[in-house]
């Protein structure tokens, strides 16, 4: 596994930008909407891995759930894995716990979360990498 991304959840993307592009000097790739999740995503690569702002795009948003419990800050960390659906079964033989439902992120890549309270307070996300991670956006 390699983590693919950290998921920052912010108010609005726009006034993230000035911290993390005009200030930490990041580069933002692209900014997009996933319905889905009801989230705008700022992609801005860092090293083998990126960072996601992520910003909600309706009240029922996950993401507006959380800004609304704590606050603006890490929002999930992202691993990506080559098979998810071998990966998931191997977990669920484990006590980390799957969050329902399943879907898809990015790139429309497969992804899938695991519960906070079974994994010390952090949602991770796995998404599919595939074998070539070269070819993964
Ligand atoms: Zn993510």
């Amino acid at each position: 596994m390699r983590l693919d991304h950290i998921g920052i959840a912010v108010r609005s993307i726009e006034a993230a930008l000035n911290t993390y592009q005009r200030q930490l000097g990041l580069t933002v790739t692209e900014i997009v909407d996933i319905e889905e999740q009801r989230v705008r995503v700022a992609v801005l690569p860092c090293g083998e891995s990126r960072i996601e702002l992520l910003e909600p795009t309706a009240p029922d948003s996950p993401v507006q759930k959380f800004l609304d419990r704590r606050g603006e800050g890490v929002h999930h960390l992202c691993f990506g894995v080559q098979n998810i659906e071998k990966k998931l079964r191997e977990l669920q033989a484990g006590s980390l716990q799957l969050v329902e439902p399943s879907g898809r992120g990015l790139g429309d890549r497969k992804i899938a979360f695991l519960h906070p309270k079974s994994a010390h307070g952090v949602l991770i996300e796995l998404v599919e990498t595939g074998s070539n991670e070269e070819t993964s956006p």
